[in-house]
């Protein structure tokens, strides 16, 4: 087989620049290693509720090029507020607490601005402030990382440009992410394991063969590209280093079905210890659901890597049993969760880059040489660790081949 372009990884950013170039009438073949499309963008069906494991909110939807998407299939959206900043009936925050960690955020935002010269978030902010913990849960939620793991300009760069307007899929991120490939020549199950970009065509080597290509757009997490999981020649030395200094942080979400759900309302949320950053972040009864969507991220998401499976069940009940009551947690039972640096051609939830390393997002993203392109949420400018990131990322990457095939008919 041989396509004018071959895609690797069926993400949001591959699956974006597959159907780019096919609307352009070129011959494609999107390769995936896993059996599913996706990618992190991934919802599980179960008791006939689609659950997002992955990418659940349009994040600036305003902006949002999924959001303009999912409206033109037809996709239910829904524009309610997010419950996030909200403790229901401020159980173990109180009022004053709330403000008083609000404000810590706001000064840590305004010294990030002003401390540009340190790109340490973490120096932002005295290691003893008592809000540190709080504000290290968000930086886990945001970066996938602690603050002292996160470069201030990153940081920056994605706050400055998101907007505070968050809407969700009740069929599921995921749901609308694969279902964005249902058209598209597919190769699953097939792991790439060499580009070789040295002939008179890119060749893309796999574990079922060799695929010969007029160019290429590799869209695979940074983590795999750091591991040295696709061998490049030439080697692609500023590539491969660019992807180490952006590395995937650690969220993972759990779902709990709930036996009483009248005991709580709908779209409501509980943060389970707002001083401690090991701690989870419990969004209740999601659209009315039956179920507790709870969230990990950073240090708390590492800490229950290391509880495992029973161990991370058993924290968030117990986390949920003391803010709601032991007889109600008793009723909550696990029915899906995700453990994304387990899945080995993802290797973690999101990027964010090390102090000192914001520039390396604009090396990932450059092509190496007219045939090779990069794409992927670690390549966005300002929406890195987003759907719609990776999904502009490979539009971009697209249009890119696009122009070279138009300007050099193949041989
Ligand atoms: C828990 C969690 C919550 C999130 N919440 C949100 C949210 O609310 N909103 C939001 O916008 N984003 C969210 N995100 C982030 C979002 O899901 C990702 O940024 C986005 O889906 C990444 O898309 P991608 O195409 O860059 O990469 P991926 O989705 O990782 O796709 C890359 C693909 O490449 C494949 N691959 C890897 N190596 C090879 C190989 N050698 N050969 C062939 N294929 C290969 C992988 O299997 C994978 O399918 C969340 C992520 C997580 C984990």
């Amino acid at each position: 087989m041989e396509p004018e372009v071959v895609i690797v990884g069926a993400g949001a950013a591959g699956i974006a620049a597959a159907r780019r170039l096919q609307q352009r009438g070129r011959d494609i073949l999107l390769v995936e290693a896993m059996r599913r499309v996706g990618g992190r963008a991934h919802t599980e069906t179960v008791q006939h509720l689609p659950l997002d494991l992955g990418c659940g909110w349009l994040h600036s939807a305003e902006r949002n090029p999924l959001a303009d998407f999912a409206r033109a299939q037809g996709t239910v959206i829904d524009r309610s507020s997010a419950a996030w900043r909200n403790q229901l009936r401020n159980l173990g925050f109180s009022t004053a607490d709330q403000r008083a960690a609000e404000r810590a955020y706001e000064e840590f935002e305004q010294r990030l601005h002003s401390e540009a010269a340190d790109d340490c978030a973490g120096n932002a902010i005295a290691r003893d402030h008592p809000w540190r913990p709080y504000l290290d849960m968000i930086s886990g939620a945001l970066n996938g990382a602690e603050l002292d793991r996160v470069s201030a300009r990153d940081l920056l760069a994605y706050d400055d440009s998101a907007s505070e307007l968050n809407w969700r899929l009740p069929g599921g991120y995921g749901t609308l992410i694969a279902g964005a490939a249902a058209a598209l020549p597919l190769r699953l199950g097939t792991k790439v394991t060499a580009i070789d970009d040295s002939g008179p065509r890119v060749a893309i080597d796999t574990d079922k063969g060799r695929i010969k290509a007029d160019a290429a757009i590799v869209a695979v997490p940074t983590d795999v590209l750091a591991r040295g999981d696709i061998a490049f020649t030439p080697t692609l030395d500023d590539h491969v280093h660019a992807a180490a200094c952006l590395p995937l942080g650690r969220v993972d979400k759990l779902f709990l079905a709930i036996e009483r759900p009248e005991a709580i309302p709908p779209e409501t949320h509980l943060l389970g210890d707002p001083r401690n950053a090991r701690t989870g972040s419990y969004y209740l009864r999601p659209f009315g659901w039956p179920v507790i969507e709870c969230f990990f991220g950073g240090i708390a998401a590492r800490a229950m890597e290391e509880a495992g499976d029973a161990g991370r069940v058993a924290f968030a009940i117990e986390e949920l049993g003391t803010l709601l009551g032991r007889d109600f947690a008793a009723g909550l039972h696990p029915i899906a969760g995700s453990w994304w640096h387990r899945e080995p051609t993802i290797g973690g939830a999101y990027s964010h880059a090390l102090p000192g390393h914001a520039s390396k997002r604009a090396i990932l993203a450059a092509p190496a040489g007219e045939r090779l392109h990069f794409a992927g949420e670690a390549c966005s400018r300002h929406d890195f660790s987003t759907a719609h990131g990776a999904w502009q990322s490979g539009i971009d990457a697209a249009d890119r081949v696009e122009a070279l095939l138009n300007t050099s008919p193949s041989p």
